[in-house]
């Protein structure tokens, strides 16, 4: 009560006390919790674990040992080959997201090591226009695979994304086929891909590269699909389980490995990556 009185001073009667984005409410377990300690776990809820969504530098951080990341094509930005109008051009639409996020688009990708040992990663964020995948995302993401296939290093891709980018019409959808071709040949180079999916990985981006790793893994409690379940209890005519776009049920029914909290997965794809490459360097 006292804090929700406080959040609502910060909104209204006194702003100087309170200062903007100084508290954050769970969605999980409605607690409301200090940011600051929420960041120092990682973007987790200090009170129940919830995972809150993690900016792709935070990410890259978390998993890549320090002063080894070298990020590839920073400048890819995306055209607009269709002059997509909807509510806005889609070139405001770019320019508003770069501004908000400080990125280029909805992915970064480049080299570091991981637990000492060389890997390519690609890590998405949803906050640029929905994680959405567009021509940008899966060029960055394919050459990403190609190049860590001819250095011969394993590749980990940690998606979250509300699928295909809509603006740019069937050149989005084409990124699905890109991606995995390139994956296809990383696998014929007999060299390991793991998928992180994070909370949402949905549509297109499921049904691509995020679906095809050797491994995949899961963080707790993220929303997994292809299409929202009223779209698919219209097509199917059936009842839908409670839950079953969940890490968990997913984990259940065989389409994950793992379920890995945020803490423990820079460890837990160490363990894994080593004992798929054993003749990899140890440092
Ligand atoms: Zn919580």
């Amino acid at each position: 009560m006292v804090l929700d009185r406080l959040r609502r001073g910060s909104a209204g009667r006194d702003p100087k006390k309170i200062p903007d984005g100084l508290w954050v409410k769970c969605p999980s377990c409605t607690k409301t919790v200090f940011k600051r300690l929420v960041e120092e776990r990682q973007d987790t809820c200090p009170e129940c674990n919830h995972h809150f969504t993690m900016l792709a530098h935070a990410r890259i951080q978390l998993l890549i040992d320090d002063g080894t990341w070298s990020e590839w094509d920073p400048d890819l930005t995306s055209g607009d080959p269709l002059g997509f109008v909807d509510s806005k051009p889609y070139t405001e639409r770019i320019a508003q997201s770069m501004a908000k996020t400080g990125l280029k688009d909805a992915v970064i990708t480049g080299t570091g090591s991981l637990a000492g040992l060389a890997l390519g990663l690609g890590v998405m964020d949803f906050s640029f226009n929905g994680g959405s995948m567009g021509s940008v995302v899966g060029e960055k993401l394919t050459r990403m695979i190609e190049r860590s296939t001819a250095a011969r290093m394993p590749v980990v891709i940690v998606s979250t994304s509300g699928g295909a980018r809509m603006q740019e019409g069937a050149l989005s959808l084409m990124q699905m086929a890109k991606t995995s071709a390139a994956l296809a040949r990383h696998a014929v180079a007999r060299l390991p891909y793991i998928s992180v999916l994070t909370n949402p990985t949905m549509a297109g981006v499921m049904a691509s590269y995020a679906s095809l790793g050797d491994v995949i893994i899961a963080e707790p409690k993220a929303l997994i699909g292809f299409t929202g379940p009223r779209v698919i209890k219209e097509t199917i005519k059936q009842e839908l389980p409670d839950g079953f776009q969940t890490s968990e049920f997913l984990h259940q029914h065989g389409q994950l490995d793992l379920i890995v909290a945020r803490q423990d997965m820079k460890a837990e794809l160490g363990r894994i990556l080593r004992y798929l490459t054993p003749a990899a360097p140890i440092h």
